[in-house]
């Protein structure tokens, strides 16, 4: 049997996610225990999906189909309106999550993750985001272990990032999942070494004056030019093993980027403040 090594890492409010290495010792959370069926791992006594039909994190639920992509985005230059959060220069806009300068590295106009995740100093709402990444070559790692990042919305919404070119996972942690909630529509992966693109729209939740739910954070997520998320909404904050659910947060919140012990690189991070003018 293979030794998954796992480690809890809390995150900001609510959100968490287990690290899986071989380095590391074996800490398995204690509800739930991590099965492999036909080479992919993923859980099977987890709480189901609203949907009923799957576990979350199941391993055996349908792989999203393998979508070769196009060109798209690459090296897309900012709009005049554009905040740029990384130009391949510095990264002097990111803190850790104690507020300490970003400790990731700058190697040839790319940011490679490092040590913990970081956070942009200027907080969002809903925005139009740009960014580039590139997955380790030679590829290790299986499964989750494989180029593991992450993008967080407001510091709590994920959208995995992963190398699943080649490399199965449960789905709804796949690369442009909504983490633990939906699984992309497409793998439109591009192999390791290689430059990929998001292209994100996300718009925040929105809370009643009692906190209830008017309505959720959606994502409409554009991978390689392939939609791997239609306007799909977030059921709360991204958590391991967890259905996710809301709790009142401030309209706005940091733009984040997860370190998760696999070296992933990140280029030409730009977000665009998408204005709520065009109501009818
Ligand atoms: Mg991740």
């Amino acid at each position: 049997m293979k030794i998954i090594g796992l480690t809890l890492y809390a995150t900001i409010g609510a959100s968490c996610v287990l690290a899986q290495t071989n380095n590391v010792p074996v800490a398995l959370p204690p509800k739930y225990h991590e099965i492999e069926v036909n080479g992919i791992w993923g859980f099977q006594d987890t709480p189901m999906q609203p949907d009923g039909k799957w576990h979350i994190h199941d391993p055996t639920r349908t792989q999203p189909p393998v979508v070769t992509p196009g060109t798209f985005s690459q090296k897309a230059t900012p709009p005049s309106d554009a905040i740029v959060l990384f130009d391949g220069t510095d990264l002097s806009q990111w803190v850790d999550r104690k507020g300490n300068p970003a400790p990731w590295v700058i190697k040839d106009g790319a940011a490679i993750t490092s040590q913990t995740d970081i956070f942009t100093k200027r907080k969002f709402g809903d925005i139009q985001l740009h960014l580039e990444f590139r997955e380790p070559l030679p590829a290790t790692g299986e499964g989750q272990d494989r180029g593991n990042s992450g993008i967080f919305f407001m510091g709590v919404y994920e959208i995995q990032v992963l190398d699943c070119f080649d490399n199965k996972t449960y789905p709804d942690g796949a690369t442009g999942a909504i983490y633990a909630h939906h699984p992309p529509l497409a793998n439109a992966c591009r192999p390791p070494g290689e430059w990929q693109t998001y292209d994100i729209m996300f718009t925040t939740p929105h809370f009643g004056e009692h906190g209830e739910v008017i309505f959720p954070a959606y994502a409409t997520v554009i991978l390689n030019g392939v939609v791997v998320q239609n306007h799909q909404a977030f059921r709360g904050t991204t958590t391991h093993c967890a259905v996710g659910e809301y709790s009142m947060r401030e309209p706005t919140g940091p733009f984040g980027l997860q370190y998760h012990l696999n070296s992933v690189a990140f280029r030409n991070i730009w977000v665009r403040a998408i204005p709520t003018a065009n109501e009818p």
